[in-house]
């Protein structure tokens, strides 16, 4: 007899499972369908003994001080602050696009004060922001816009840019000084030794039972339980009875080379060249020496695991029927990335996790 089967792994079921196990006194059945804990966090180390991450880079930056003092009792942190290049004309610049990244792309000499006014002069003012492009070239102008944003937008998603939401580009700032970090958040820091090990520390409470290469429909008729969580994605829940909804995917491509280091950066995007966006090389992330390196390649696809939610007007709409059905659906309680279709990153998913909890204690 448990209190909640919870379905999925990833950071919302675990925070709630934790959460609910720990301080609630609650027992818990956390399942998931693929054969470890993590969801989309997980990392491993690979043949060659290098820590990736299975389903590609993450990194974490929080503002909440919650957030990151909840997880830190599960972790020791690394200070780690992400920086990415763009390969742009021949050269590798820095993206978020700054200072330095206009000055070496047209080899000029701005200050601050002079890339205020160039972008100024290349902004094409829009009556009301509503796409990925309105942000962009409302901000900085079609030319940077091209290079940058749209070959990568089209890539990422399968659409052009006026198609999705502005918040999907505004998730990149836009900065006048020479600050190069990918985020700007006051908490930067990765799992000192993984997210894996803070997921074991998390589930290692003995009112927690994890069941792992299960899917929920295959074991929810054999336990008795009094409330569900889940966190997979919502509209399969209900058999897509109002139809798909879009979530994006992604192949990933693992390669190890015989050499100390791959490419000059952590991450390295390819906005107008590959059929891939973006290469990682995970040992910036972990800070760990070794003689090999371990890298990723993200190939987008519409076809696999549901990784990214698409967000555009239709697919809110589609959301807006799956979600009032979830509403009224009576002792299921629903959570994450995939559940509440939205783009969240890991310390958000945290928080809407802690959050639910709050709501569930009373
Ligand atoms: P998930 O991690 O997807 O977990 C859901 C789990 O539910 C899965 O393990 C799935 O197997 C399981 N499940 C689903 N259906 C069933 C079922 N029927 N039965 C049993 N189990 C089921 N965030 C950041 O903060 N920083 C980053 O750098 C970052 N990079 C990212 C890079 C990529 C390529 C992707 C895809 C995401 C990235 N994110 C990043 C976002 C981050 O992955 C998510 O915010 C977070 O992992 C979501 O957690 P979740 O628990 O909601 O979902
Ligand atoms: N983006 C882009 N060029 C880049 C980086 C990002 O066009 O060099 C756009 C693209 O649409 C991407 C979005 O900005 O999907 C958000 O980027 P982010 O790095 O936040 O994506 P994630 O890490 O979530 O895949």
């Amino acid at each position: 007899m448990f209190d909640y089967l919870i379905v999925g792994a990833g950071f919302a079921g675990s925070v709630l499972a934790e959460r609910l196990a720990a301080d609630a006194g609650k027992r818990v059945l956390l399942v998931d369908r693929r054969p470890h804990i993590g969801g989309n966090a997980y990392d491993h180390y690979d043949d060659a003994g290098l820590l990736v991450h299975k389903y590609g880079p993450h990194i974490f930056h929080t503002n909440s001080r919650e957030v990151f003092d909840y997880l830190g009792r599960f972790t020791a942190w690394r200070p780690y602050e992400h920086r990415v290049l763009a390969s742009v004309d021949g050269q590798l610049l820095p993206i978020p696009i700054n200072l330095d990244t206009v000055n070496r792309l047209y080899g000029l000499g701005l200050t601050a004060l002079e890339l205020e006014q160039f972008f100024a002069a290349r902004a094409e003012p829009v009556e009301s922001v509503r796409t990925s492009e309105d942000v962009i070239v409302s901000r900085i102008g079609r030319e940077l816009y091209t290079k940058f944003f749209r070959g990568y937008t089209r890539k990422q998603w399968g659409l052009d840019p006026g198609e999705l939401d502005a918040s999907v580009t505004a998730r990149v700032p836009i900065r006048l000084n020479r600050d190069d970090r990918y985020f700007s958040d006051t908490y930067q820091a990765m799992p000192s030794r993984g997210y894996t090990r803070l997921f074991d520390r998390m589930l290692a409470h003995p009112n927690i039972k994890v069941l792992l290469g299960a899917d929920y429909r295959d074991v929810a008729h054999e336990v008795s339980f009094r409330q569900m969580i889940y966190t997979g994605p919502v509209d399969e829940f209900f058999d897509y009875r109002f139809g798909k909804l879009p979530y994006r995917s992604l192949r990933f491509d693992h390669q190890t080379f015989d050499r100390p280091t791959f490419q000059p950066a952590p991450v390295v995007n390819y906005p107008n060249e590959h059929p891939y966006t973006r290469i990682t090389e995970f040992k910036y992330l972990t800070g760990q020496e070794h003689p090999k390196t371990s890298v990723v390649y993200e190939y987008p696809c519409d076809d696999g695991d549901p990784y990214y939610p698409v967000p555009r007007p239709e697919n809110a709409e589609l959301y807006r029927r799956y979600k009032a059905l979830a509403d009224a659906t009576p002792g299921v309680h629903f959570a994450g990335r995939l559940a509440t279709y939205r783009y969240y990153n890991m310390d958000q998913v945290v928080a809407q996790a802690l959050t639910l909890y709050a709501r569930l204690r009373e």
